[in-house]
């Protein structure tokens, strides 16, 4: 595994690092669960990213993280960064939700208990919250640190003002904020169509990138049918067959320039992120321990050409 350094801090995170946000809630197979987790730390992956209301149902994945954590980890906790998140809707009435002081810190202390640790490495407000002011939802991510509830503190999907913001209140604290967490991948450029690239370089954050496969699109599942196994086939994720069948024509094309670099388009999508310069982590999710070893090819991946580059930007639109 490669590590890399968060930004301008002394945190270090593995180049892949290992999201539960599906995959490993109440109802799914918990012996594949269980194999993601020890082969991802054998290949070095030692980042494991969560939040409350992964499941299904909210707040599950933390659980069976927590009993599959004592089970193989319990010695380990100093070889691991264990990261969670507060701020999407986790529990009924109006403190379950938002960015709120209240929400956050009782949603740190839940997560604490269904994880059984005694502190998170990193603690991010999940998402912005335009009906609660900046300095309140940030002032709790500070305090969380502060208690020693979490090492550092992170910013996911905040756009670049916001985020300038963020860090200048954090940094006014002393308060360690290393992490930028945000979409990006193939099909989905967001941190550069915006000012995001630009504030992250700025402020010298670390850059993680969740999604880095666009949920399962961004491999060769989809190129002539909807598995039945596939998160789009499923209920109870966010990617819909309508996402898929609006993006096939590019996911082909792309398919044929991995097919020339001689790797699966998973590889390809996943070197691409990687290669960027300002990607820290790219913060892959994985159904089964063989998806799981398929993506670990791509740290082999070789650079791309700027033909293909630029082939990738024609198809994608960028
Ligand atoms: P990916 O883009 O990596 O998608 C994962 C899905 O892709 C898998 O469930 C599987 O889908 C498919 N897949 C993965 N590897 C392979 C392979 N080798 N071959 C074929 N199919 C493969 O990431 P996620 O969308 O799951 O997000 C990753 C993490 O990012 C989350 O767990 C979470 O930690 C974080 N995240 C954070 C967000 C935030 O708001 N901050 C929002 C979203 C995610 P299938 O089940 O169809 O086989």
């Amino acid at each position: 595994m490669e590590y890399r350094r968060c930004g301008n801090s002394g945190l270090q995170l593995p180049a892949l690092s290992l999201g539960l946000w599906h995959n490993f809630g109440a109802n799914d197979d918990h012996l594949d669960a269980r194999q993601m987790l020890r082969d991802a730390f054998d290949a070095g992956i030692t980042h494991f990213d969560l939040a409350n209301n992964y499941g299904p149902p909210p707040g599950s994945a933390e659980t069976v993280f927590g009993r599959l954590f004592r089970q193989d980890f319990g010695d380990l906790r100093d070889e691991l960064v264990i990261s969670t998140k507060a701020g999407h809707l986790m529990w009924p009435g109006p403190y379950g939700d938002g960015g709120s002081r209240k929400h956050l810190l009782a949603s740190l202390e839940q997560s604490l208990k269904r994880m059984k640790l005694d502190y998170v490495d990193i603690f991010y407000t999940h998402r912005p919250d335009p009906d609660t002011p900046l300095e309140e939802t940030i002032g709790a991510v500070a305090t969380a640190v502060e208690q020693g509830k979490a090492l550092y503190a992170g910013i996911s999907k905040y756009e670049g003002q916001a985020t300038a913001e963020a860090v200048r209140i954090l940094r006014e604290r002393h308060i360690p904020v290393v992490i930028h967490q945000h979409i990006y991948n193939l099909l989905n450029r967001w941190p550069e169509q915006t000012q995001l690239s630009q504030t992250i370089d700025d402020t010298r954050l670390g850059c993680i990138c969740f999604s880095p496969l666009a949920q399962g699109m961004l491999t060769e599942k989809y190129l002539d049918r909807i598995p039945s196994e596939s998160r789009a086939a499923r209920d109870d994720g966010f990617l819909t067959t309508d996402q898929v069948m609006n993006n096939v024509e590019k996911i082909r094309a792309l398919a044929e320039i991995a097919k020339e670099r001689g790797e699966p388009l998973n590889t390809m999508a996943l070197a691409w992120v990687l290669q960027r310069p300002q990607v820290t982590s790219a913060l892959i999710g994985a159904r089964t321990p063989q998806q799981l070893a398929g993506n670990l090819e791509a740290l082999n991946s070789p650079a791309f050409s700027d033909d293909q580059l630029q082939r990738i930007d024609a198809i994608t639109g960028a």
